[in-house]
């Protein structure tokens, strides 16, 4: 593991505070990865964590989700079925912008004399706070306070309160009020060469086609250049002081501006309150847009900021009811809990941040914190973050199903351009089309189309809901199955075992390889699920069979076809190692020596030309060690000690989602200190910056592993089959681990300390679970088992 020496408290949020991120002084060199950490969103838009006054600035990003512009993939050289379309997130219209002027000076951070400084982002209200008090070059102390939060409850709505007192003197204050469309171009701001970091577009995205001004009111419209999209950024403003006061407004094609004259008595509080809306759509109709901004802005006026905060505030207190990761650090504990503890509410509340709200669209790699991997939706959904959703927030996970399953037909055009058969899904997209230009690390990764179906199992499990699985899931399954068994074929080298040949894996280090064990085991638990589904409609719900039938043209023949091809599944196992190889050639490849790789030629992505690194037995992340977390029935467990300790040291860690999956099976295996410290580094990914790109935003796939990590990890949850088992194995550096899981409906808490573990159903009749090898019977009557742990690995 690569990130060693990072592993620290960050200065810039010291000393750690349970609920809160705090920033306890300016701290400019850490702009542009503080603009991530700070960052408010509420999975439909989102706000990077800039100062209203504009300046300083890294990034002054504003994105909504899935909201993009398209432009075409030029290859040097062409191939049938590569990717055509490229696809990047839009930063549009800056609407934060409030700037401050006291008798004439500007507050600029970096060279304001700051009495006090101090800036939070609030997870327990979900709401980003500043207080400074200013001293002006003429001696006039300035407070300066504002709360900004894009609200949850409001899925187009952010409201900005900004109060102003000049505490000494009188003085003339005056407040500006902007918005801007900003038409600059992302890769030569930040002028780095990493292919991870968006693409800058040369022209304007954004074509303006409304601007209008009403009073303290703003409202622009804009069409995208090729993507055809409309977008409406309003806002309106409340201001209320007993100062006197005049305002002006005006707006042109790309901006708009209220500009608020004031002559400040000493010790009169101003209070400026900006309402902000954004409003977005797949078809050109900008004026449209603008009529529902105006209705939002409407509403949010006569409500006032305090009804939204308190809406804020309410959504959050259930959100922690339902999500809430408690835990406390025993004495030998490494670093201060309280800064674990405040990393994984930080990690949850921004899942939360990146997807609420998203309803109709994905989770972006990086949520909606930063334009890194250009605003696409990866796997890192269904594997990574879903998990935490379904057992906490079961609705938004289905809501993100709903989402996949929307784009079927498009997964069905990809298929049929790729010369298969059935559906596939893209391995990276916003609108539904393959957006990945580099094939080998990109549309090779068909266990995609299986990840889904491993996450819509897992959801239907947890929730019960069946209908769902019959309306929606089955036509996803019934196309996924098709691709497989059309993709494989039965090999008479292997004995007539199905194979699936010139795929990638999960681990991006090796790609477009024969009989990836993660993927041909993936793709057997999509074929069996598919088999099983079908059936079972056809016996019990004969007109949902029916429909199915009539969507996907299916015939019986094809699921014994399915059910044989699972049966028959070539999964590589090597007798003289007593490991599963990587896949068939990855045993023959010469070892990559990790160990004497000097820490700065990390990750080897960024140093190596592809070919070195694919002639090398090292992997970017979790592959082999995923599936036996995902699939852990398919391994015994001396299997996956064995794997864990080939596989652990060849592993980079050079991606983000590796940490998390390393640390659940390290707990497994019996190792808990190395399951704590690759905890430590999921956990921290993102607050301590380890991977050392936060600036370009979160990394919202390893924040969905921090949950697992405790989860899966230290409490040893299981869900094979829909059965729920525990096997906690706390770390000794923790007293104490405390969370609750939703299931069926039913809110279960689990509470494990040093040698008890309490699982009390705190909502729900009757819950049956499995602890170490004991059925537990929960009900109301019988809320709390207590156990010793019977065994410890
Ligand atoms: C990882 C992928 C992941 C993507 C987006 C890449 O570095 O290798 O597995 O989906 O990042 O997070």
């Amino acid at each position: 593991m690569i990130y060693g020496e990072r592993l620290k408290a960050p200065e810039y949020v010291y000393p750690p505070d349970e609920w809160r991120v705090v920033e306890a002084r300016f701290y400019p060199d850490f702009l542009p990865a503080t603009e991530t950490i700070f960052a408010t969103a509420n999975g439909y838009f989102g706000m990077r964590g800039c100062f209203e006054e504009g300046s300083p600035v890294f990034q002054s990003g504003t994105f909504v989700n899935g909201f993009y512009e398209s432009w075409p993939i030029i290859y040097g050289e062409e191939a049938h079925g590569f990717a055509k379309t490229g696809q990047t997130i839009v930063n549009v219209t800056d609407s934060k912008i409030i700037k401050l002027y006291v008798d004439d000076e500007p507050f600029y951070l970096p060279t304001a004399n700051l009495l006090s400084f101090e800036r939070a982002l609030n997870m327990k209200s979900g709401t980003l706070d500043r207080e400074i008090l200013w001293e002006t070059p003429a001696g006039k102390q300035v407070s300066i306070k504002s709360r900004r939060l894009v609200s949850l409850q409001h899925r187009h709505l952010a409201a900005i309160h900004y109060q102003v007192t000049v505490l000494n003197a009188e003085a003339p204050v005056v407040i500006s009020s902007e918005i801007v469309t900003d038409h600059g171009d992302p890769t030569e701001r930040t002028g780095e060469d990493d292919p991870r970091v968006a693409r800058g577009f040369r022209g304007r995205v954004l074509l303006p086609r409304v601007n209008y001004v009403n009073d303290r009111r703003t409202v622009l419209g804009y069409v995208t250049n090729n993507s055809k999209m409309s977008l409406a950024c309003g806002v309106d403003h409340a201001f209320d002081t007993e100062c006197p006061y005049s305002y002006t407004s005006d707006c042109s094609e790309d901006s708009g501006k209220v500009v608020f004259s004031i002559d400040a008595k000493p010790r009169v509080p101003i209070h400026l309150s900006k309402y902000i809306t954004y409003q977005t759509s797949r078809r050109p109709q900008p004026e449209e847009l603008c009529e529902r901004a105006k209705r939002t802005l409407d509403r949010a006026v006569r409500q006032g900021f305090y009804t939204l905060l308190a809406g804020q505030e309410q959504y959050m207190d259930d959100f922690w009811r339902r999500s809430d990761v408690q835990i406390v650090g025993g004495p030998t504990a490494v670093r201060p809990t309280a800064a674990i503890q405040q990393a994984v509410r930080f990690n949850l509340f921004q899942i939360l941040q990146a997807s609420a709200r998203a309803e109709g669209a994905g989770i972006a790699a990086k949520g909606l914190t930063g334009e890194g991997y250009e605003g696409h939706y990866f796997w890192d959904t269904e594997i990574y973050v879903l998990p935490f959703l379904i057992y906490t927030s079961p609705h938004i996970a289905k809501n993100l199903l709903k989402f996949r399953y929307s784009y079927l037909d498009k997964a069905r055009e990809r298929a049929r351009q790729v010369n298969q058969k059935g559906a596939l899904f893209p391995w990276r997209t916003i609108n539904g089309e393959e957006a990945s230009a580099y094939y080998a690390a990109g549309t090779a990764q068909y266990h995609i189309n299986a990840d889904i179906m491993y996450a819509l199992k897992k959801y239907v499990s947890a929730t019960g809901d069946d209908g769902f699985l019959h309306n929606v899931g089955a036509e996803m399954l019934v196309e996924t199955a098709r691709l497989w068994v059309d993709l494989g074929f039965y090999s008479e080298r292997k004995d007539g075992k199905f194979c699936i040949n010139g795929v990638t894996g999960p681990d991006e280090y090796n790609t477009v390889v024969n009989n990836n064990t993660f993927t041909n085991l993936m793709a057997r638990a999509n074929l069996r699920y598919a088999a099983e589904t079908v059936e079972a409609l056809r016996d019990q719900k004969p007109a949902q069979f029916a429909a199915l039938v009539h969507k996907t043209g299916l015939e019986m023949s094809e699921v014994e076809e399915w059910k044989k091809a699972a049966d028959r599944m070539f999964i590589p196992f090597d007798e003289r190692t007593g490991i599963h190889p990587q896949d068939d050639g990855f045993l023959d490849k010469k070892v990559w020596d990790v160990k004497n790789t000097p820490p700065d030629k990390y990750p080897l992505l960024l140093y190596h030309h592809p070919l070195v690194i694919y002639r090398h037995q090292v992997v970017k992340q979790a592959d082999t060690i995923l599936a036996m977390f995902l699939l852990g029935e398919e391994f015994s467990v001396e299997q996956k000690k064995r794997n864990f300790d080939y596989y652990d040291p060849l592993t980079t860690g050079d991606s983000s989602l590796s940490a998390c999956i390393q640390s659940i099976v390290a707990f497994e295996v019996g190792d808990p200190e190395k399951g704590i410290d690759y905890a430590r580094y999921a956990v921290l990914m993102d607050l301590a910056d380890l991977a050392g790109n936060v600036r370009h935003g979160c990394h919202i796939a390893s924040m969905g592993g921090t949950w697992m990590v405790f989860v899966y990890g230290s409490a040893g949850m299981r869900d094979y089959d829909g059965r729920l088992s525990f096997r906690p194995r706390p770390p000794k550096q923790l007293e104490r681990i405390r969370f609750p899981v939703t299931v069926r409906g039913q809110l279960l808490e689990v509470d494990i300390q040093r040698d008890t573990t309490t699982y009390l159903l705190r909502e729900g009749d009757s819950l049956v679970i499995q602890h170490e090898d004991e059925e537990i019977r929960l009900s109301t009557e019988n809320p709390v088992v207590v156990r010793p742990h019977t065994t410890r690995s």
